[in-house]
């Protein structure tokens, strides 16, 4: 009976070693952040001109998502940190005005300067998303082109509001010193005549979940977001469910297939740590939206 009680813990050791053996990253990205708190340069050049960096061929993007005059500039500089240090390209996607009607609550980006110097300092591809982000609800929880509680089109002209939330949105991104020249739907869902409307603003948008770039039916070029993003209840999860994409893709022999994900500054810099440098082990190439489109551009010339 001992013996088998011997046996079986062995067995467990064993393949509990075996996995971090296996999974080396997993220790170094944990011991970097809960033990000697310091950033584990697992691979310190994802260029790979350096190092023991093997390039899988496929291309990483980063988005910091939902930033707003609400947001907290303390954990979104944490995140622009990390990457900076991390020489990790990326963009934010913006709401240059935050509402929240309950509270009866506007504040607009032109008041956060503090806000605006970080976003400015970061590097950043700017991509607009939104103007408030919502439409009688709180920015970022509400959708501003969709009425959710019908599960259809606002009871609105379109086109119209969709004009002046874009005019309004440019403006008070014009008052902040700053452009922007990709859109991303909020919660990535509007009809045929808001996103006609944003055709004629952006030929760029940033949104769904293809695996490779493509051309919509507007002429726009589209960045997916294929590996999805952190979510807040499971953080942890949420980033092996990522990672495990990440790994599948990368075996993949279509090199035109990209891992993309956002992030939410708010969940701190653990998470997006872990993913950083996940994805780096299995060999990707980390991008902003502007060079990765710079990269399939001419797949896009031949194509049309
Ligand atoms: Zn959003």
């Amino acid at each position: 009976m001992r013996k088998k009680w011997v046996f079986l813990i062995c067995l467990i050791l064993y393949l509990i070693g075996g996995f971090f053996w296996c999974n080396p990253w997993i220790v170094k990205e944990i011991s970097g952040n809960y033990v000697s708190g310091e950033i584990p340069e697992i691979l310190v050049n994802e260029r790979g001109e350096k190092g023991d960096f093997s390039w899988n061929g496929h291309y990483a993007l980063i988005r910091l998502e939902d930033v707003n005059p609400a947001s907290d500039p303390t954990s979104l500089e944490e995140c622009i940190e990390l990457l900076k240090n991390k020489n990790v390209p990326f963009s934010i996607a913006l709401i240059p005005i935050y509402k929240n009607p309950e509270q009866n609550e506007t504040l607009y980006l032109h008041e956060k300067p503090e806000l605006i110097r970080l976003i400015k300092d970061s590097g950043a591809t700017i991509v607009l998303h939104g103007c408030t982000h919502q439409y009688d609800g709180e920015t970022g929880v509400d959708f501003e082109f969709w009425d959710e509680i019908s599960d259809g089109p606002l009871k609105v002209n379109n086109t119209e509001y969709a004009t002046s939330k874009i005019e309004l949105a440019l403006e008070e991104l014009e008052k902040c010193g700053l452009t922007a020249e990709i859109w991303e739907t909020p919660h990535y869902t509007s009809t045929d005549e808001v996103a006609k409307v944003v055709s004629q603003y952006f030929s760029k948008i940033y949104e769904g979940y293809d695996g490779k770039l493509t051309i919509n039916k507007f002429g726009q070029i589209v960045i997916p977001t294929n590996l999805d993003y952190v979510r807040g209840d499971q953080p942890v999860q949420s980033v092996f469910e990522m990672l495990a994409k990440g790994e599948y893709i990368s075996s993949s022999g279509d090199k035109d297939i990209v891992a993309s994900f956002f992030y939410h500054p708010f969940l701190g810099t653990d998470y997006l740590r872990m993913l950083i440098g996940g994805l780096k082990k299995q060999g990707y190439k980390f991008v902003g939206p502007e060079e990765c489109i710079r990269v399939f551009y001419r797949q896009f010339e031949h194509a049309q």
